[in-house]
């Protein structure tokens, strides 16, 4: 694990500017005002975004036998959420304070009293509040025509359990995953992207037999933890909560969060959840076989007999981990121009894996520069900037996470040779362009280990 030289609690805004100024997040729709709880990622936080889900990918399902994957529809048949108990179910409780008007999720209210001060705590009695989004099929707006945005991906698994099974020929246990967009209308969204109304999830449902259930939770949450520390989440930042008889789900035999601490003073709690990994019992299979009329039941041939299998579920969030995973990287440290601040990245998310840097604008330099980046690009993402000093351009890659620059100087005329700049370190060492890109290749293999926990 690379050590954080800052102790520093991160400040909120300083953090939301950074992301701004540095093309990772935008506000959605920014110059019309902003709509509330919905962000854009920009360049660099779509390649952060997109390494986040490829990380997942890997682990999750190329690396094991067990695991596949699948693509389902946002929009599915309005019977699947009564079926999954999302129509009746998937509310929040919601109160209005009468002086200012405001509404708040009942339960995030702390001792009952409004946010917003001098109001006196006095609120209106608590209504369910169903927090999917509706709109219509088809031409028509009539009865009949009503769908709702998917408030969760795994409904989209459920209802293809049986498909993915016969075609992909599977035997318990198993599990498919896939990742995608699900949509929130939360009732209160905080000043950064915790908690959004549009963002993306990576889920898995894992078939077990009934009985082995709790085996497979555990394993999962083992796996799931281990997991985030391998993408360089620092272990002393997350923990594993199980949740209360009183919170769990209408679906749940159990579920434990992988939880994440954010820096003091940003959200009323400090540990956040990224990860809720369910027991979700046979309750999906069972509710989802008597509402289609389908048998959704497995055939296990060893004991010669029918049953639902058990599923375990592993339900993280795309945009929360993105989050996350920018804070743990931010560090500052001293330096003669003041403070440095650099993202320790783990390479493999890391949105820009190298930066070439000429010192000059002028030939030869820029054309070997130029012939740099473009090996370089058929391997890695790649930013090429040779405006204003070089302090500067490296005080930039350090601020977006970049592991490695590449520095292309005036001896690189004759010596056909490079400088290579580590990132944590600011060491740099000389590398002959003709073995860039397995040097390369090779540091970001050691700098990769070097961040996993
Ligand atoms: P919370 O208690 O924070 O509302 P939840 O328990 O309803 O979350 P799950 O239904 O377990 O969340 O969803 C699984 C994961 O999806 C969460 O751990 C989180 O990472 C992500 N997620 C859920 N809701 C949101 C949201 N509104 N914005 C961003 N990510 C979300």
């Amino acid at each position: 694990m690379i050590p954080h030289v800052s102790a520093r609690p991160l400040d909120i805004d300083t953090f939301v500017s950074l992301c701004k100024r540095r093309g990772f997040m935008f506000q959605s729709s920014e110059i019309y005002g902003g709509l509330s709880g919905v962000w854009d990622f920009g360049p660099l936080g779509a390649e952060m975004k997109r390494n986040y889900k490829d990380a997942w990918w890997r682990a999750v399902i190329q690396e094991r036998d067990d695991m596949v994957g699948l693509d389902s529809a946002i929009l599915m048949h309005p019977r699947v959420w009564e079926a999954s108990g999302h129509v009746e179910n998937f509310t929040d409780p919601l109160v209005d304070c009468l002086k200012c008007r405001q509404r708040f999720r009942a339960d995030q209210l702390e001792d009952r009293i409004c946010p917003q001060p001098p109001c006196p705590n006095q609120f209106t009695e608590a209504r369910n509040f169903n927090l999917m989004f509706e709109t219509t099929i088809g031409p028509v707006q009539e009865s009949g025509n009503k769908v709702y945005l998917r408030p969760e991906t795994a409904q989209g698994i459920f209802v293809n359990f049986e498909h993915v099974r016969s075609s992909m020929r599977r035997k318990l246990p198993f599990g498919i995953g896939q990742c995608g967009k699900s949509f929130r209308n939360e009732i209160t969204i905080g000043k950064s992207f915790f908690r959004v109304r549009e963002f993306e999830q990576m889920e898995v449902e894992y078939f077990v037999k009934p009985g082995t259930d709790e085996e497979w939770h555990r394993r999962w949450i083992e796996d799931r933890l281990a997991w985030y520390r391998s993408i360089g989440i620092r272990s002393e930042n997350l923990r594993v909560r199980a949740h209360e008889a009183d919170e769990l789900s209408h679906y749940s035999k159990g579920t434990s969060d992988i939880e994440y601490r954010f820096p003091d003073g940003w959200f009323t709690k400090v540990w956040g959840e990224i990860e809720g990994i369910a027991n979700r019992t046979d309750y999906d299979l069972r509710r989802h076989s008597e509402y289609s009329g389908k048998s959704l039941t497995y055939f296990d041939e060893e004991t010669n007999e029918h049953y639902f299998p058990y599923v375990i579920e592993p339900s993280a969030g795309v945009d929360r981990g993105v989050l996350v995973a920018l804070i743990d990287a931010y560090d500052e440290e001293p330096d003669k121009d003041g403070v440095r601040v650099v993202l320790r990245l783990h390479p493999v998310l890391a949105p820009i894996k190298v930066a070439v840097l000429p010192l000059s604008k002028k030939e030869p330099l820029t054309d070997i520069a130029r012939g740099i980046r473009r090996d370089l690009s058929r391997h890695w993402m790649v930013q090429y900037d040779d405006t204003q000093a070089i302090g500067r351009r490296y005080r930039r890659q350090d601020e977006i996470g970049t592991p490695f620059c590449v520095t292309v100087d005036f001896e690189t005329v004759n010596d056909h040779a490079v400088t290579v700049r580590d990132r944590d370190t600011m060491e740099q060492i000389r590398v002959p362009i003709a073995d860039l890109v397995p040097a390369i290749e090779q540091l970001l293999a050691e700098k990769a280990a070097a961040c996993a926990g």
